[in-house]
This record gives C-alpha cells, sequence and structure tokens, in this order.
C-alpha cells in the first residue's frame, strides 16, 4: 500500500498507545496516526505513577537480568528488548530534554520529581509529528473490512483504518476483553498483580514502619520464595520482598483465596544450619550478657523483643543459659517465622493486571497478532507484566515501538 494513504488507528491514550503512535510515525512519516482515548484524560496513568513522580525505567541493562523482572512475559520480552530496552528508554527522554536520575534501588525518576515532565515530553512529541489525539472516543467493537479494521464508537460513526494498534490497557475483568476473545485471540484470564499481605490480628502490626533488608520470605506448598526489603505496615506486609511475591504468585495466590502462611527469613540466611552457626557464635561472643540487652543479629530491637517474645524465649536470660529447646525456638524465629496472611491490600494504588492477550497469539517481534493481520497490540493489554520499579513502564515502552513500527525492522 502506498504510505501516504496509510491511516493507522491507536486504541488507548496511556503509555503504551503514545509511544506506538510515535514510533509509528518515526517509522512511517506519511502514515496518519490517530490516538483513540475513551476518556476525557491522555496519560492518566503516567500522571499519577511513582506517587506522581513517575518511575519511568529501571537502571538494568542486560536483557537477560531485564527480563527475569517480569513473572509473565520474562521469554517472550528477552526477544522484544533486542529492539527497544532500558539505555533506549533513558537516551529516548534524556535526549528531548528530560533530565533523568536513578536512584540507589536502581529505580529512574525524571530528575524534577514530577510526571507532568513525561507527559509533556510525550505530547510535544505526538504534536511535532502532526499525531490526532480523539478523546471521548470509545472503541466498542472492530470489524475486519477488506482494506483494513473498522472500529465502532460509541455514540459516533464508526472509522476504518489500514492498521490498528491496540494499547487499551489492563483489564481487571474477563469481560473487558471479550472483544478481543471475540476476534479469535486466546486471552489469560486477569487477576491482580502487585499487592502486600494482609496479616489481620497479629501483633507485629504494632511494629508498623519497621524495615528488616533483606529478607526472604517463602509460601510453604509452592515454589514461591523472594528476598530483599520488607516493611512491617498497620495492616501486615509489604516492602519489595512481598511485592514480588505477589507478583511471582499472582495466580496461585488468587487460587489460595489470598488465604495462605508465609514463613520469614529474617537474616536471608542460606539454610538452618547457616542460622545455628550464627546464635552458636552469639553464644560464644555474648556469654554472660542478657539476650534483651543484645542483639547480634542487627535487627531492629523492637522486632527482636517482639520476636523472643512470640517464641516465649525468657529476655531475661544470658546468652550461656539457653538451652538446646531455646536455641532450637531461635532458630524457628530467625528462619522460618510463620504468619497467617489473609487477604491483600493494593500497593500504593499501583494495581497492575497479570493476564490479557496471550503472547501465544502474538508475533514478538513485530507485536502483530497471529490472528488478525494488520493489528497490533502494546503495553499492558497483554499477557506481560513487572514487578515494582519501572518494568511496567519499560514494557509499554518496548512493546508500543514495536507496534509503531508496524512489521518494519
Ligand atoms: C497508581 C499507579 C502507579 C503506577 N506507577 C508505576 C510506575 O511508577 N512505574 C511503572 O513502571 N509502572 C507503574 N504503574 C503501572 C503502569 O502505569 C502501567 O503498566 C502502564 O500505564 C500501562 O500502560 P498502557 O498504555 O498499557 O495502559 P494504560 O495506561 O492503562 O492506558 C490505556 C488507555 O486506554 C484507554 N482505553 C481503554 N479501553 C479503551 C477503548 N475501548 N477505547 C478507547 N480507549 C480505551 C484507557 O482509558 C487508557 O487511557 C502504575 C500503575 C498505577 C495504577
Amino acid at each position: 500500500m502506498n504510505e501516504k494513504q496509510l491511516k493507522v488507528g491507536i486504541i488507548g491514550g496511556g503509555a503504551a498507545g503514545f509511544f506506538a503512535a510515535i514510533s509509528c510515525k518515526q517509522h512511517h512519516p506519511y502514515a496518519d496516526v490517530i490516538i483513540l482515548e475513551k476518556s476525557s484524560k491522555i496519560l492518566s496513568k503516567v500522571k499519577i505513577s511513582g506517587g506522581g513522580r513517575c518511575n519511568v525505567t529501571n537502571a538494568t541493562y542486560s536483557i537477560s537480568e531485564l527480563s527475569k523482572n517480569y513473572p509473565r512475559g520474562e521469554k517472550q520480552l528477552k526477544k522484544a528488548f533486542s529492539q527497544f530496552m532500558t539505555t533506549h528508554t533513558k537516551e529516548w527522554f534524556e535526549s528531548r530534554g528530560v533530565k533523568l536520575v536513578t536512584q540507589k534501588d536502581k529505580c529512574i525518576f525524571p530528575e524534577a520529581q514530577d510526571s507532568q515532565v513525561i507527559i509533556d515530553c510525550l505530547i510535544n512529541e505526538v504534536n511535532k509529528f502532526g499525531i490526532t489525539i480523539k478523546i471521548h472516543t470509545h472503541i466498542e467493537d472492530i470489524i475486519a473490512k477488506e482494506q483494513g479494521y473498522e472500529l465502532a464508537i460509541r455514540g459516533q460513526k464508526p472509522i476504518v483504518f489500514n492498521k490498528i494498534i491496540l494499547a487499551s490497557g489492563g483489564q481487571p475483568k474477563m469481560s473487558g476483553l471479550q472483544w478481543l476473545q471475540d476476534l479469535g485471540h486466546k486471552i489469560e484470564p486477569p487477576v491482580p498483580s502487585l499487592f502486600t499481605f494482609n496479616i489481620p490480628k497479629n501483633p507485629i502490626t504494632e511494629l508498623m514502619g519497621i524495615v528488616v533488608n533483606p529478607v526472604s520470605v517463602k509460601i510453604p506448598g509452592t515454589k514461591l520464595e523472594d528476598d530483599g526489603p520488607l516493611l512491617i505496615t498497620h495492616w501486615g506486609m509489604s516492602g519489595p520482598a512481598i511485592l514480588k511475591l505477589s507478583a511471582w504468585g499472582a495466580r496461585v495466590l488468587k487460587e489460595k483465596n489470598y488465604q495462605f502462611k508465609i514463613l520469614v527469613n529474617w537474616l536471608n540466611q542460606k539454610n538452618e544450619e547457616a542460622v545455628r552457626v550464627l546464635i552458636q557464635t552469639a553464644i560464644s561472643d555474648l556469654g554472660g550478657k542478657m539476650i534483651k540487652n543484645t542483639n547480634p543479629f542487627d535487627l531492629p530491637n523492637r522486632l527482636w523483643i517482639f520476636l523472643l517474645s512470640k517464641y516465649d524465649i525468657n529476655e531475661e536470660l544470658r546468652w550461656n543459659e539457653l538451652g538446646k529447646k531455646a536455641r532450637n525456638k531461635m532458630v524457628q524465629l530467625l528462619y522460618i517465622d510463620e504468619y497467617e496472611v489473609s487477604g491483600k491490600t493494593t500497593f500504593k494504588e499501583e494495581f497492575v493486571t497479570c493476564g490479557g492477550v496471550s503472547l501465544s497469539d502474538v508475533n514478538i517481534k513485530t507485536m502483530e497478532s497471529k490472528i488478525c493481520p494488520g493489528m497490533y497490540f502494546s503495553g499492558e493489554l497483554l499477557d506481560i507484566d513487572g514487578i515494582t520499579g519501572g518494568f511496567n513502564f519499560q514494557a509499554a515502552w518496548t512493546t508500543g515501538f514495536i507496534a509503531g513500527k508496524l512489521g518494519n525492522s
């Protein structure tokens, strides 16, 4: 087809839709590109992301390391990242005047600490390329036509496009993906990812605000285990160790109806034997000192006292008075400290959906549907999701960039 007649419709005015539209104009300068957004606001999630600061990507610069941060999509993203990854995102924004800073935890934010600079940059680019944005344009159906696809729009006349890019975001309910299933695509049922654990009525919640770093947490009876900082909250536990578990365990934990046990390994030790050695060293070094007054494991003091009391270890004891039973209890409290989780809480409103259009129906090198030629996918609509840390936006930039090429390498 003559490039000058190419009409491309992008469904969704979020991060993925904007990036797809810009990439489309870069690769197809003559195409007529239109972003169709159902609401009155474009880029609304970018605005509220990262607590209003927008964690735009992550300073993980090896493809194999980067892809490990995606519970869904790891294998396929390895291929996609060779076209556009974190280094490209950084360069893309910086070359357009957005200064970025990398935090100690590798999260990358705009130096201005304000998501609006990301929004302004994307809008500038869209304007520069003469891309049209149509708000209040709710696409309700997609009908295949000889020349491409007709989009049925709520309360408006349908529009026919030669190519379409779907960037309509994560859908919390299966019904939100029905129209894509009707076109023949396999849909992985949506379930929430990235949440914190509720541990109701447990006295540990009185220690809210305490952070222990690093710990390791596992869910017995599953293969789920992760490490990193753990934050005690007034409703249970949060922090990267918990959020990572929630993302990797999104489906399993949903099946358990969010009722399960967790075991906290407070010192992040490899095995029980290593914990026994640490306790033995404390006994030799601290001998006649009182357990409650010494805390050889660098745990926050309030937590140390709490754990001693939880496991009925007399805190008035001296280290050299610790009998075999008390030593075993100490191993338990340090290595497999158990809590009953009952329910979940959304992390800072950062709800991310696991599930969506199955990657088995998408050519990952082009993001084109294997079922409907000329239809491309990008962003959270796909069965791709990352852990917290800028990985979800990176997936949106990557898949949007590739989709925008419309199959051109
Ligand atoms: C509070 C919060 C904070 C977050 N913070 C971060 C962060 O700091 N870093 C990070 O990496 N990730 C973060 N995320 C996740 C990240 O925002 C998403 O993964 C990302 O926005 C997905 O982009 P998207 O373009 O695929 O979808 P969306 O941003 O959801 O955009 C989809 C757009 O499509 C429109 N749409 C839907 N259906 C239709 C239709 N039928 N017709 C027309 N338009 C339609 C929607 O109105 C929406 O504007 C956060 C999420 C939330 C909720």
